[in-house]
């Protein structure tokens, strides 16, 4: 392959787990793919290896992490950036081919909308930005071309079973959950659940908010208005299926009664490759699956009564407006409230909704207002904490 046929990719928040996979991933396949970025908020360890491994030519870190890094660096070539400001610049500069989104929290909005508007391809494991202003993201990349491959696995999986459908085909998706770390776990005992118990997620290895907020379904909630988005659903033909196995990432039923679903292992670089390999197919080198082991998959109703962030999320998701953007707002400040050792595990549901329904639903916002709720929203969810 001819240097200019190498695809370039930006990694924003590459020292995370998802960005720890794509470079797994792009390491693996260095003739196709070569890294023109990478960002990280600390981690600056990690990211010295991930440069000197890489070689972008632009490597964003806070202000204060970039003497670090500079020191480290010992005369290496590099462009050293301000993550807090510069990764709009960044994601848009013609030499780059496709962002991928590894950045947690709706920070990622502003270089997830300039990423589209530049008409780049996104791959976003990031699902704050698109639950805050999915639709927003949606129109503009539909307006420049931007195409925008998810790479969160139930979505992943939507995207593959729904390849060359017409929507119109579409009956229902349905969403399914592993159940996260407490599905057998009485919730008389959630009061007293430490920050170790509620991480002990048994299917994924994520990040801590993702893993918290996998534990109360509030991220399968998040899944839904995510969903919605990205598939232009109606938020009732979403169900979310309990599926302990976590081997089917989703499946979508279409009008005939067919349903198609995506299965294979878990593992991140499984969805993360084919976002970047997308539409191709090319081996990743992980396990495949053994049916004669697995012997049976299983589903379950959720619980709504013991997990009712879930309903919240499916009520926050009909109504829209800047409701879904209160709702991650405030989960964000109360799941670091819980993993600063501030409030019990049983706090955080609940003062989620205190803040959800004291919000005036905006209809139809602009960014404005989408930005507006959320400030809203966590001065609100500070206040009540104290
Ligand atoms: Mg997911």
């Amino acid at each position: 392959m001819k240097q200019k046929d190498f695809k370039k990719v930006v990694i924003l928040g590459s020292t995370g787990s998802i960005g720890i996979s794509t470079l797994k991933v792009i390491a693996r396949y260095s003739e196709q793919f070569k890294i023109v970025g990478l960002t990280a908020y600390n981690n600056i360890d990690i990211l010295l290896r991930q440069v000197k491994n890489f070689q972008p030519r632009y490597v964003a870190v806070p202000r204060a992490g970039q003497a670090k890094l500079k020191a480290g660096l010992n005369g290496f070539l590099v462009k050293i950036l301000d993550v807090n400001c510069d990764l709009p610049e960044l994601v848009s500069r013609r030499e780059v081919d496709i962002v991928v989104i590894g950045m947690r929290g709706s920070e990622a909005l502003i270089p997830f909308l300039s990423a589209v508007r530049a008409g780049k391809t996104v791959a976003p494991a990031n699902k704050e930005a698109l639950v805050v202003a999915g639709d927003l993201l949606m129109k503009e990349a539909q307006k420049h071309g931007a195409k925008i491959i998810p790479v969160d696995s139930e979505q992943s999986a939507i995207f593959q079973c729904l390849e060359g459908r017409p929507h119109k085909e579409i009956k229902r998706v349905y969403l399914t959950a592993s159940g996260g770390a407490l599905r057998k776990v009485p919730q008389r005992k959630f009061a007293e659940l430490t920050v170790k118990e509620v991480l002990n997620h048994p299917r994924w290895r994520m990040g801590k908010k993702i893993t918290v907020d996998s534990a109360l379904l509030m991220n399968k909630g998040f899944e839904v208005i995510e969903a919605k988005r990205l598939f232009q659903l109606d938020v009732n033909q979403i169900e979310v299926v309990l599926h302990p196995e976590a081997i089917i990432h989703s499946m979508v039923g279409f009008k005939d009664g067919s349903v198609l679903a995506q299965l294979g292992v878990t593992d991140m670089r499984l969805p993360i490759q084919y976002a970047l390999t997308y539409p191709r197919r090319l081996p990743t080198g992980l396990k495949d699956l053994n049916f004669f082991e697995l012997k049976s998959l299983t589903f379950e109703r959720p619980d709504i009564k013991k997990f009712p962030a879930l309903s919240l999320c499916l009520e926050v998701a009909k109504a829209d407006g800047t409701l879904p953007s209160v709702l991650n707002a405030a989960d964000e400040v109360a799941v670091e409230a819980f993993l600063d050792l501030q409030i019990s595990f049983s706090r955080i549901y609940p003062l989620v909704e205190k803040v959800v329904r004291r919000h005036k639903n905006c209809r139809h916002p602009q960014l404005n207002d989408i930005r507006n709720a959320d400030l809203w929203a966590r001065e609100e969810t500070k206040r009540l904490l104290n």
